[in-house]
C-alpha cells in the first residue's frame, strides 16, 4: 500500500527527497517530528518556507502549529490529486499566491497579506482540510 501511495505521489516524493538532500548537503539543522503520522522536517534557517510534498512536510522553524495544520491540509490535497498536485496546487501556490503577493502587495500590512493569501484557492481548502481556524 505504501508503494502504491508513493507511486501516486511520485513527483512530490521525488521533490521532497531533493529538498531534504539539499538541506543535508548545506548542513542545515533539521529536526524530524510527526504530525498525524506525517513526518515534519523542521529546518533552521533565517528565512524559509513551508511546503507539503507527498507524505512529507518541510517547515522553517519560525513557523508554528497553525502552519503544520495548514500543510497537513496540503498533504490531504496531495492524497486526493496525486500526480496532479504540483500542477493544481504547488505551482499556483508558489507562483500566483507567493510571487504575486511579494510583487504586488508590498505596501499592504502583513495581516492584510495573510488574509488575502489564505482566502485564495488552494490555500483556503488546505486550511479547511487541516482544521485551521483563522
Ligand atoms: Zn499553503
Amino acid at each position: 500500500m505504501k508503494i502504491l501511495l508513493c507511486l501516486w505521489q511520485l513527483p512530490q516524493v521525488l521533490l521532497a527527497g531533493i529538498v531534504i538532500v539539499f538541506l543535508k548537503m548545506r548542513r542545515v539543522p533539521v529536526k524530524k517530528e510527526y504530525y498525524k503520522g506525517i513526518p515534519v522536517y523542521w529546518y533552521t534557517m533565517d528565512t524559509g518556507w513551508g511546503v507539503s510534498l507527498g507524505e512529507f512536510i518541510l517547515l522553517a522553524n519560525r513557523y508554528n502549529e497553525t502552519t503544520v495544520k495548514h500543510e497537513y491540509g496540503h498533504t490531504r490535497q496531495s492524497l486526493m490529486l496525486g500526480p496532479l498536485y504540483l500542477l493544481v496546487i504547488g505551482i499556483p501556490s508558489a507562483v500566483f499566491n507567493n510571487l504575486w503577493d511579494r510583487l504586488f502587495h508590498k505596501k499592504w500590512t502583513s495581516a492584510d497579506r495573510s488574509r488575502w493569501y489564505y482566502n485564495r484557492l488552494p490555500e483556503k481548502q488546505a486550511d479547511r482540510l487541516g482544521g485551521v481556524v483563522r
